[in-house]
Parts: C-alpha cells; sequence; structure tokens
C-alpha cells in the first residue's frame, strides 16, 4: 500500500517525519531555488554571503530542477522546502512547486512576504505548510531586524492566505531583542488565526544567538493555543547544541540539501565538506559503503560541535529513539492537534463572513 495515500493531502509534515525513518529514506529535502534575497535580516548571511557569488546565469533551469524531483523521488524524499534566499524571486517558483505536488512531494515554503501578496493566487493549494516569517507583533522590531519594511506585507499576506484557505502560520525567530513579545505575538495568531511556530535564533552567521534564559520564556508558553514550540529542540540548545560524541544531528541520513547549480551539499548548506553533482548517478551512490561512512559521519564533525542548527536537527529526532525523539514527537503531536482546531475555527469564521471552501480546497464569494 502507498503510505501516503492513507494521508490527507495537505497534512502537515509531521506525517512524513514519522514515514521516513520508518522507511530508511531521507525525509525531507532543502532544494534552495536561489541565494538571492530581497531582505537582509541581522540574523542571516545567505544573501551577499559566501554562497550568494553564484550567478544566477549558473542556476539549474527549470526542467533541470524538475528533473531533480524525480530523482528525490527515486531517494524516498517525501517534503521538498523550497528555500532560499527568497523563494518567490524565482519566476518560476509556481511551475516547480506544481510539478512537485503532482510527484506526490508534500511542500514547504517560508517567505519574508515581500512578494507573496501578487503571487499569492498562482501559488493557491501548491504549498502544504506556508511559513511567513515575523519578527515582532508590530512593525518594529521586525523592520530593523530585516532591515526593511516588510511588516506591513505580512500582515497583508495574512488575510489573503486565509481568504484563499492557504495552511499559513507564523515563523518567529525567537531572539533576545523580541522575547519579552511572545504574549503579543500569540494575541496576534489568535486574531489571524494561526499557528505561532517559534524558533530560537542560533549562534552561527558570527552572531551570538539567544541567551539560555530566554528560552525559559519559550517553554513557560508551550503549552498555550496557537503556540507550537519543540521541547526536543529546547533540550538540545539547552545542552549547547549537538554534540559531536553523541550527536543529534544526522544530516544527509534525515535531510539532503540541495544547492541552485544542482549540487548535494554535504552534510549541510551551512558547512558543506563536498559538494556531489546531483544527477542519476546519485541513486547508485547512495547504495555504496562511501555513502553510508559519509552518512555515519555527519553531525561529527569538529564544526558539528555545539551546533544548533534546527533545520537540520528537528527532522534527526525521529532517526534516533531517544529522549529528544519523545520530546520532539510529544510537541509535534500537539502541533498537528493544534492546526487542526485552527484550520477548523477558520474555516467556520469564513462561512460566517460569507465565504464558502469548496471540497478542493478553493474558497470562492458567496453570492
Ligand atoms: S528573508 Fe530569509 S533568506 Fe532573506 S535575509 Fe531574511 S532570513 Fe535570510
Ligand atoms: S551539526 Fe550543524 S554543521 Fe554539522 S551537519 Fe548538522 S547542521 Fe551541519
Amino acid at each position: 500500500m502507498n503510505l501516503q495515500s492513507i494521508l490527507p493531502s495537505r497534512a502537515p509534515a509531521f506525517a512524513d517525519l514519522a514515514l521516513g525513518p520508518l522507511l530508511g529514506k531521507p525525509v525531507m529535502a532543502y532544494y534552495y531555488v536561489t541565494y538571492k534575497c530581497n531582505a537582509r535580516c541581522v540574523f542571516c548571511n545567505i544573501p551577499d554571503g559566501p554562497m550568494d557569488v553564484l550567478p544566477v546565469s549558473q542556476y539549474t533551469s527549470t526542467e533541470g530542477t524538475i528533473e531533480h524531483f524525480d530523482i528525490l523521488k527515486k531517494l524516498g524524499v517525501r517534503l521538498i522546502d523550497f528555500t532560499g534566499g527568497e523563494p518567490l524571486l524565482r519566476k518560476d517558483i509556481g511551475t516547480l512547486l506544481r510539478a512537485a505536488k503532482d510527484r506526490g512531494f508534500r511542500t514547504q515554503m517560508t517567505t519574508n512576504c515581500t512578494l507573496y501578496p501578487r503571487r499569492a493566487q498562482e501559488l493557491r493549494g501548491l504549498i502544504d505548510i506556508l511559513n511567513f516569517s515575523l519578527c515582532s507583533p508590530g512593525p518594529e522590531p521586525h523592520n530593523t531586524l530585516r532591515r526593511d519594511n516588510s511588516y506591513d506585507s505580512v500582515i497583508e499576506s495574512l488575510g489573503i492566505a486565509r481568504r484563499l484557505g492557504e495552511p499559513y502560520q507564523i515563523i518567529f525567530v525567537l531572539t533576545n531583542d523580541n522575547a519579552d513579545l511572545l504574549p503579543e505575538m500569540i494575541e496576534l495568531c489568535r486574531e489571524k488565526q494561526c499557528i505561532l511556530k517559534i524558533q530560537p535564533e542560533w549562534e552561527y552567521f558570527g552572531n551570538a544567538g539567544i541567551a539560555i534564559e530566554q528560552l525559559q520564556k519559550a517553554k513557560d508558553i508551550a503549552m498555550q493555543k496557537n503556540v507550537y514550540v519543540n521541547w526536543g529542540e529546547l533540550r538540545v540548545f539547552k545542552a549547547g547544541g549537538n554534540q559531536i560524541e553523541d550527536r543529534s544531528c544526522k544530516a544527509g541520513n534525515a535531510v539532503l540539501a540541495i544547492s541552485p547549480d544542482g549540487y548535494l551539499l554535504y552534510p549541510c548548506y551551512h558547512k558543506i565538506a563536498q559538494r556531489i553533482k546531483f544527477d542519476w548517478n546519485i541513486v547508485d551512490f547512495f547504495e555504496t559503503e562511501k555513502w553510508k561512512e559519509m552518512r555515519d559521519k555527519a553531525g561529527k564533525f569538529k564544526f558539528c560541535d555545539d551546533c544548533s542548527n534546527l533545520c537540520y536537527i528537528h527532522p534527526s529526532f525521529y532517526y534516533k529513539l531517544d529522549r529528544n525523539f519523545v520530546l520532539s514527537a510529544m510537541a509535534d503531536i500537539r502541533y498537528v492537534k493544534e492546526r487542526r482546531r485552527i484550520e477548523r475555527e477558520r474555516k467556520r469564521s469564513l462561512t460566517s463572513e460569507g465565504v464558502v471552501m469548496t471540497s478542493e480546497g478553493v474558497v470562492i464569494a458567496a453570492e
């Protein structure tokens, strides 16, 4: 039986997280569709960083990218995170998302929302987890942290996505500057009928990361309505990140990262020990002892010590039965339930506003 066929078509990633390890396959891929971004967030080095020297002319074509999806399918990947940079800078993003959906992938995207209002119709129904980045309940410190004026775009995008029946949620990068704003953020998410996903800022791009004492503020609100905090992630943060003697990160096993010019970035985007051309040869390569050794080494490099990159660590929890697995599963099950509750609430209120959702998930204005 095709396990995916028994899951709701737009189920959250948790279902995939649980199935990937059972099947012994990498559960997800971060597909970097671009390294370009129209924002300059203080906690990010992707635009203007060491990777952004790659000319756009060397990016994989639309057809080539779709072929990569076929390869990912063959490797057992279930969820593609369309990432960047700002993924909506890719003109062909709608075509790519549709191709991924046609191949049975679940899709995830995080956007800074500057381009979402003008592209929302084109993307409707193509994204299973739509993350809007927001750093504060009001324009500040969001606009300062993002070094742009995107606050208004995020608020506008929330309204558009709601009326389109899209599965949106807010990603809140928890920093030392905005941790005190959590109560107001929760209020905003309740008003906008979405999940507040809290992502502690990790120590990376030369920044200090979030102070441990601020994490308690996230833990304190973890059981509140509309909130998603992953207890496994908090535990790893408190322990100082990934420890190479007992790794939490299983990049390569759980997660693959593909560059805009079509290379597998091993072990991860942030620390590249090797770039491997992502073509059909990789299917055979993944069966070799060499790749097994490489998978065993991921998370154990010297540079992996103290890394708290949750993009790789969170999916890795499901590949090792330990306390982090249990804590993460508890948080993710709660997330799924909360998300369903909010979706029901949203549908009810849309109906009362005279907006009707069809069985295809399309929203039409009532006569
Ligand atoms: S919007 Fe995203 S990719 Fe762009 S600078 Fe901010 S965090 Fe980085
Ligand atoms: S521990 Fe960090 S640096 Fe090492 S592979 Fe994982 S995400 Fe990359």
